[in-house]
């Protein structure tokens, strides 16, 4: 079978900041988030590139995009950095079926607040609380072999309510110590494309290095990948009848193709 051809995006600015948290952030991710998570999940059946904003096309060619079957997005404080004509890319790969994996702060990208038309807005607080990420949906792909829940020993809490929409299937709530729960793990669909939001991740903590949160990523690679090719995304062009229109046209003298060119 052919290899998922996974693609990890990460804008690698904590990590790369001359500060006191960057060099603690280095000591669990010290080649960035995008190459840790890499590492984890590395496997046969997954050929992964990861790239970062700071590299050429903001780490992602059309040549890149064009052969990504699943990509993987971490965004934090640079979201108004990615440009638009890059998430236009994205979002029309996504409608024709590549999966999306949205991690922790990127439910505040350009890329899903377009793809899921709210405002994602959530409530949060930093301060290494507890955090038990539970499996609600045992049924789906995304928990195979995943406990009841998942411990997260310090994180960052994110709160409801969350700004989604109404379609997101929920896979996950988190529990906080703080008291606090989070739909932290939901699947959405647009277009062709397969989409799953995850929480965890805060950059302060290795959260990426957890064997648990490791396994839901990797199978949520695996159950966004496209089973078909790449679907059209535009309009059929005066797709030809299947079968004869018998019906005289009324307007048969009048050359109506300039009502649908767009100006
Ligand atoms: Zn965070």
């Amino acid at each position: 079978m052919a290899k998922i051809r996974v693609t990890i995006w990460n804008e690698n600015v904590h990590e790369t900041a001359d500060s006191a948290f960057g060099a603690y952030i280095r000591t669990f991710y010290p080649n960035g988030i995008h190459n840790a998570l890499k590492e984890e999940l590395a496997s046969d059946d997954l050929e992964i590139t990861a790239v970062s904003l700071d590299m050429p096309n903001q780490g992602i060619t059309d040549e890149l995009l064009a052969n990504t079957d699943v990509l993987v997005w971490w965004g934090h404080c640079a979201h108004a950095k990615v440009e638009d004509a890059l998430v236009e890319k994205i979002h029309t790969r996504v409608l024709e079926g590549m999966g999306l994996i949205v991690l922790h702060s990127g439910h505040y990208s350009k890329i899903f607040r377009r793809l899921t038309g709210t405002s994602n807005s959530l409530r949060w607080r930093e301060c290494g609380e507890k955090e038990l990420v539970w499996v609600v949906d045992k049924q789906h792909p995304i928990t195979r072999d995943v406990p009841d829940y998942v411990e997260v020993p310090n994180t960052e809490m994110y709160g409801e309510p969350f700004g989604i929409p109404n379609d997101a299937h929920v896979v996950f709530i988190s529990w906080y110590e703080g008291g606090n729960v989070f739909r932290s793990g939901f699947t959405l669909t647009r277009g062709a494309g397969k989409i799953f939001y995850f929480s965890p991740g805060h950059e302060t903590f290795p959260i990426y290095h957890n064997p648990g949160i490791v396994k839901i990523i990797g199978n949520a690679v695996r159950w966004a990948n496209p089973e078909l090719p790449p679907q059209q995304t535009t309009c059929w062009n005066r797709d030809p009848a299947p079968e004869t229109v018998r019906t005289e046209n009324p307007i048969d003298k009048i050359d109506t193709a300039a009502l649908h060119e767009s100006k």
